[in-house]
């Protein structure tokens, strides 16, 4: 599953009418947050990391309109195709340019979809390990009714069961490349979906938990509530907090590494890489806000590679861990405990440093320092302690993907 080859299909062909206050301009390209719907569903899919071809299906008036949005995005992303009268007839244009690609899956989704998450794709994929085709939707929770000719109620439709269809919808690419074709010769032209052409071709297709987020632009309101979205932040993340703690011996030596920053001291610490104390409480407390071991294990002080390693190295890579898993740091704080040297004109120094290795603005990290007067090893000079707290933004759902 891990490394087969997956395409998305970005379905961009319809005109929008009913988008449309007064703007001629079709809602796939109407400016959302600052940048055109067509290019965030784009950049969203590129950012995932996950697919090797991204394909626009667009209407054949729209093309200097797309190379206006889409200059400059990033690979996969293919030239455009033209779509055609019906939605069915556009996305089997697009399968049809993605069959040179030779990709394994595709994702079909809809470019009124802007608001498109790492997470509900992620879902979609991994539902694909198992399936024909999946789907993301979500549960109905209003209560449904059936109107009567007047206008008034006839009855109450049991909602259990019920789901409401969103895209992406992934499938197997050969499955439903044929399923469009046997829909086609079949005369069958009126499938508001794709899932609906894999299930009249016999095709299992998974549900998965959709967004609330991923709504489909379809009316003016529905532009203000995803500019409010844009400005939230995504309502599935969650904050994780992790504590790191560290001590090194001192030796003799003319300079410590804290923080970061190499400082001049009449004495060194001892220690298997560079000794920084800050540097390995914070790398563990980053780990540990992800729960994924320590330092000791991923960098073995048995491991002849880091032995005198500088500790960027080691705090580098916990800030790559969490940003594999599509979170980011908020926030870090070091304590470092000792008697001298003095950290604070160091202080600027350090946060810089801490700040460029896990590429976070300054404002996100802050150092602090402490004797203990003159009290238990640190206050006898005979090493230096740190401790450090960290806090991530992870994605709610996350699943390690
Ligand atoms: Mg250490």
């Amino acid at each position: 599953m891990d490394r087969v080859n997956v395409a998305a299909l970005i379905v961009a062909a319809g005109r929008g009418t009913r988008a449309d206050s007064g703007s001629p301009v079709p809602k796939q390209y109407r400016e959302l947050g600052g940048r055109p719907v067509l290019a965030q569903v784009v950049m969203a899919f590129a950012a995932h990391q996950r697919f090797s071809a991204i394909q626009v299906v667009i209407h054949p008036e729209d093309r200097a309109r797309y190379d206006e949005c889409c200059a400059g995005l990033p690979a996969p992303l293919r030239p455009p195709v033209h779509g055609g009268a019906k939605r069915q007839d556009s996305v089997r244009a697009g399968l049809h340019a993605l069959a040179s690609a030779s990709p394994e899956l595709v994702l079909i989704h809809d470019a009124a979809r802007a608001l498109i998450g790492r997470e509900v794709i992620s879902r979609v994929l991994a539902a694909l390990g198992t399936h024909d085709g999946a789907i993301a939707a979500l549960p109905v929770v209003d209560t449904l009714k059936r109107s009567a000719a007047d206008g008034t109620v006839e009855g109450t439709v049991a909602r259990d069961s019920l789901w409401r269809a969103q895209t992406p919808q992934g499938f197997r690419f050969a499955r439903i490349l044929a399923a469009h074709h046997a829909a086609l010769a079949a005369g069958r032209d009126d499938f508001t979906d794709d899932a609906g052409i894999a299930e009249w071709a016999g095709l299992r297709v998974a549900l998965v938990d959709g967004s609330e987020r991923n709504l489909k632009l379809t009316d003016q309101e529905d532009f203000a509530l995803a500019e409010r979205l844009i400005k939230a932040p995504p309502e599935a993340c969650e904050a994780r907090t992790g504590s790191g703690f560290d001590v090194h011996r001192f030796r003799e030596g003319d300079h410590v590494w804290l923080c970061g920053v190499r400082i001049d001291h009449d004495r060194g610490l001892e220690g298997h890489s560079d000794a920084d104390v800050g540097l390995h409480a914070l790398t563990d407390a980053i780990l540990g806000a992800i729960a994924d071991g320590d330092i000791g294990q991923h960098f073995p002080p048995t491991d002849a590679r880091w032995a005198g390693a500088s500790s960027h190295v080691f705090l580098r890579d916990a800030g790559r861990r969490v940003g594999e898993r599509g979170g980011r740091i908020v926030n870090v704080d070091v304590t470092v405990l000792c008697e001298a040297p003095r950290i604070s004109p160091h202080r600027d120094a350090m946060r810089r440093a801490v700040a460029d290795i896990l590429q976070i603005g300054i404002d996100r990290v802050s150092v602090k320092a402490t004797t203990t007067e003159r009290l238990g090893f640190t206050g006898r000079r005979e090493g230096i302690a740190a401790m450090a707290s960290a806090t991530v933004l992870l994605p709610a759902c996350n699943r390690g993907d």
